[in-house]
């Protein structure tokens, strides 16, 4: 569990930014505009466009997990991903997208999948390839966390 100072995050429903206050659990959080619940404390699945406007309008760090459906490793990664977005609920944002279904992939620089790619602010600051478990997801993204992020974990 994590709890948001003054973090944006996107709403993948309507795309609009929800300014986030720190008194309230993230996981109950829900878009001021469509009422839809922000899931911040799961991965999101996103389509090219969703994927633009979290990348736009965001605030800190997202994570994008570059998936399939017929690639093994991929799929045993999902729980640990989701693990992983559990215990960094409010600190990263975590996003997945299908690669068949994507014209993003060769723009975002991915040869292979699982492919991780780490953005701060919308720039991408980091990128890991292959199957990796829960606990060094959260080892990674936390070595990328600023203090504007969260004072303590
Ligand atoms: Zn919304």
């Amino acid at each position: 569990m994590g709890v948001l100072l003054s973090s944006q995050a996107v709403c993948i429903s309507c795309g609009s930014a929800n300014r986030i206050p720190a008194s309230k659990p993230v996981a109950a959080a829900r878009c001021g505009r469509c009422g839809a619940p922000l899931g911040l404390d799961a991965p999101a699945e996103v389509d090219d466009s969703q994927l633009k406007a979290v990348l736009a309008k965001s605030s800190g760090l997202v994570l994008l997990d570059v998936w399939a459906p017929w690639c093994g490793p991929c799929r045993a990664m999902a729980p640990q991903f989701a693990a992983a977005a559990r215990t960094l609920a409010g600190y990263a944002r975590f996003v997945k997208l299908n690669a068949d279904s994507s014209q993003m992939v060769s723009t975002l620089g991915v040869s292979g999948i699982p492919a991780l790619i780490l953005f701060r602010d919308g720039r991408i600051v980091d990128r890991k390839a292959g199957l990796i478990k829960a606990d060094a997801l959260v080892t990674w993204v936390r070595g990328h966390l600023t203090s504007s992020d969260k004072p303590a974990i």
